[in-house]
């Protein structure tokens, strides 16, 4: 029998919290439930979900601070579902390490594909043509485990995220080369991808704080402005 995956909604609103429940449920995933901020983090730690859906207004604290405390331990899959439209919560949540963000209302069958799609890039992080690769590679104190989807830096864990890691993971494949942003993201994103220069340029952004002395002038990860980015060859 096939395991089924663990789907964690974290939502304050009971009505809410029970439909998107049983449309999983009926959909053939587990579901778990926290109402709350507190809840939601000891469930993380207690029960290790296999997706976490995210509501960011819950009444003890802002979903946007689970998310940045689950982020920092966890490439765990997190869609934040919300009722804030602006673009500069929708930034601000990839920012954090968002895989996905749905505005409510939603659709049920929206929300299913997210989350096919959230999970199934968890699965198989690294088997689409592209970024499929293996070992490692080190460029100055950069180190890119494809095996174990890690980046360290200094032999330190970055913590990318898994959108991150794919990106690193692309331009160091072909290191020395400019990517151009339309075919990063049908590398990591698929075929079928809109061409969102915006959500590569938040996850640039992030790679950088994390991985750059300087993201303002970058050793590792460089802009060719209007064109894409290029990672710095083995002996640049
Ligand atoms: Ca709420």
């Amino acid at each position: 029998m096939k395991l089924k995956d663990k789907v964690l909604i974290i939502e304050d609103e009971q009505s809410i919290s029970n439909f998107i429940s049983t449309i999983l449920g009926a959909n053939g995933y587990d579901t778990i439930a926290a109402g709350s901020g507190e809840e939601a983090l000891s469930m993380i730690s207690s029960h290790c979900p296999d997706l976490i859906i995210l509501d960011l207004g819950l009444p003890d604290m802002d979903g946007l601070d689970i998310l940045q405390e689950v982020r920092s331990w966890s490439n765990l899959p997190i869609i934040v579902v919300s009722a804030r439209t602006h673009e500069h919560d929708k930034v601000k949540a990839l920012d954090l390490g968002a895989d996905d963000y749905i505005e409510k209302p939603f659709g049920t069958s929206e929300l299913l594909a997210r989350i096919r799609t959230a999970i199934r890039h968890t699965r198989t992080p690294l088997t689409n043509g592209g970024i499929a690769q293996s070992g490692k590679l080190s460029i100055g104190a950069l180190t890119i485990d494809y095996d174990k989807h890690h980046v360290l830096m200094n032999g330190t864990d970055v913590h990318l995220t898994l959108n991150e890691f794919k990106i690193v993971a692309l331009l160091g494949k072909y290191a020395g080369k400019v990517l151009t942003y339309d075919y990063m993201i049908r590398e990591i994103w698929g075929p079928k991808a809109k061409a969102d220069n915006q959500i590569l340029r938040v996850n640039m952004a992030n790679i950088r704080r994390k991985i750059e002395k300087n993201p303002a002038a970058p050793e590792y990860i460089f802009t060719e402005i209007g064109v894409g980015y290029r990672m710095r060859d083995e002996d640049e």
